[in-house]
C-alpha cells in the first residue's frame, strides 16, 4: 500500500508533470515572473468558472481577506461578525486592521455561521459579516444574505476551503460559493482544493466599483502609475503560480468528485457506529470536502490520533482551540463570547486523510484502523 498522507500532492503532481514542467519552463525562459500573461489567463478562466464579474488575484488567502476589509473602508472600532470555529486568518486580519471581531456561534450540523445568531449580534457598529464555508460545506447563504440586505451590511465570504462548491437557493437557482456575498476570498495554498505550488489567493466580486477599489488596494493604493490615492498593500499572484492554477482549474471538478467519493466511502464505513458522527450534508450545499471531519463522542480523539499514527495513518485536529479562546484575542475580550456549540465541536472533531489520490485499499485500511481503535477503547 502507498503510504497514507493527509494530502498527497506529489502523486497529484506526477499526473500533470509534463504540462506543469513545460509551462513553468516557458515562464522561466520568458522571465515574465510578475503579471505575466498566465495571470490574466487564470483570472479570466476563474471568472467564467465561478460566474462572477471580477476576479482579482493576490498573494494568499489571508491577504485577500485583509484587502476585502480595506476595500470596504472599514475603520478602527467597526465590528465584524465572524465564526470563532475557523482557521485563525479570518479573525486575525480583523484584529490586524484594529476592527473588532464579534464571534458568533455556528450551526451544530454544518459547522458554519448560524444566520439567526448573526442577526442577534448586529449593532449599529456592525460593518461586515464574514462567513466561512468550513471544511467545504456551505454556510446557509440565503438567510444570511437576507440579513445582510435588511441591515445593509456587506458579506465577505471566506471561501478558502470551499472553492468549486455551490449553494442552492429556495427557488432552485444555484450559485458558486464565493460569488454570493459582496466579496468572496479564497486561498490557493498547496493543500487547498485548488492549490498552487506556493502561496496564492484571489478576491471575487460582481460590483465594478468594489473591483476597482480592490485592485487599487492590492497594488499600493495606486490609481495610475506612481499615483497613490489610498494606503494599500503589495499583494500579487506570481506568474509561476498562475501557470499551475491554469493547469489545475480545468481539473477542479474531477478533483472534487474524487474527494466526494472518499467521503462517501468513509460515510458508508462509519455508518451505525455510535461513537462517530459523520459530516452533515445540507441538501442546499454541494460539499467539496476540503476536510473529512468526524465528531467523536465518548472516545478520546487524542488517543485515536496516537493509535492511527502508530498504524501509519495521519489524522489532524482542525482546530483544537477556537479563535475566541486564543491568547491573541485576550485583549479583544475573546473568551467573554459565549459560544457553546463552537466549544463543544472543537472538543470533539478529528479530520481523516482526504485528497484526490486516495486508493481503495488505503481507505479500507483507515476505516478498519478507526474501527479497531473503537472496539478496544470505547468508554
Ligand atoms: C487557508 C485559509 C485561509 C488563509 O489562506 P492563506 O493562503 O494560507 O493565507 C483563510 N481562511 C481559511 C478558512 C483558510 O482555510
Amino acid at each position: 500500500m502507498v503510504p497514507i498522507q493527509m494530502v498527497d500532492l506529489k502523486r497529484q503532481y506526477l499526473k500533470i508533470k509534463p504540462q506543469v514542467d513545460a509551462a513553468m519552463t516557458e515562464v522561466l525562459e520568458n522571465a515574465a515572473f510578475i503579471n505575466g500573461a498566465p495571470v490574466q489567463q487564470f483570472t479570466n478562466a476563474l471568472q467564467s468558472y465561478l460566474g462572477v464579474k471580477h476576479v482579482i488575484p493576490c498573494a494568499n488567502g489571508t491577504d485577500a481577506l485583509q484587502i476585502a476589509m480595506m476595500a470596504l473602508d472599514l475603520a478602527p472600532g467597526d465590528e465584524v461578525i465572524t465564526p470563532s470555529f475557523t482557521f485563525i486568518a479570518t479573525a486575525e486580519v480583523i484584529a490586524l486592521l484594529r476592527l473588532k471581531p464579534v464571534f458568533v456561534d455556528v450551526d451544530p450540523k454544518t459547522f458554519c455561521l448560524d444566520p439567526e445568531q448573526v442577526e442577534k449580534a448586529i449593532t449599529p457598529k456592525t460593518k461586515a459579516i464574514v462567513p466561512v464555508h468550513l471544511y467545504g460545506h456551505a454556510t446557509d447563504m440565503e438567510p444570511l444574505m437576507a440579513i445582510s440586505g435588511k441591515y445593509n451590511i456587506p458579506v465577505i465570504e471566506d471561501n478558502a476551503q470551499a472553492i468549486g462548491g455551490h449553494y442552492t437557493f429556495a427557488d432552485g437557482s444555484k450559485k458558486m460559493l464565493g460569488a454570493i456575498g459582496q466579496i468572496g476570498c479564497t486561498s490557493f495554498f498547496p493543500s487547498k482544493n485548488l492549490g498552487c505550488y506556493g502561496d496564492g489567493g484571489a478576491l471575487f466580486t460582481n460590483d465594478d466599483a468594489l473591483a476597482a477599489k480592490i485592485r487599487m488596494v492590492a497594488n499600493h493604493g495606486q490609481s495610475a502609475r506612481y499615483y497613490h490615492d489610498v494606503v494599500g498593500v503589495n499583494s500579487r499572484l506570481d506568474t509561476l503560480q498562475a501557470v499551475v492554477l491554469n493547469i489545475k482549474l480545468p481539473l477542479l471538478d474531477e478533483y472534487i468528485k474524487a474527494r466526494r467519493a472518499v467521503a462517501d466511502a468513509y460515510d458508508a464505513g462509519f455508518a451505525g457506529i455510535p461513537e462517530i458522527t459523520t459530516p452533515f450534508r445540507a441538501s442546499n450545499s454541494y460539499h467539496v470536502y476540503h476536510q473529512y471531519t468526524l465528531q467523536l463522542n465518548g472516545a478520546d480523539r487524542y488517543a485515536l490520533q496516537q493509535y492511527l499514527q502508530e498504524k501509519g495513518v495521519p489524522a489532524m485536529i482542525y482546530y483544537p482551540v477556537p479563535a475566541h479562546r486564543q491568547k491573541m484575542f485576550e485583549d479583544f475580550g475573546g473568551a467573554a463570547f459565549n459560544l457553546p456549540v463552537t466549544d463543544d465541536l472543537t472538543s470533539k472533531v478529528i479530520s481523516l486523510p482526504i485528497h484526490t489520490e486516495m486508493d481503495a485499499d488505503q481507505l479500507q485500511y483507515i476505516i478498519d484502523s478507526v474501527k479497531s481503535f473503537l472496539n478496544q477503547n470505547s468508554k
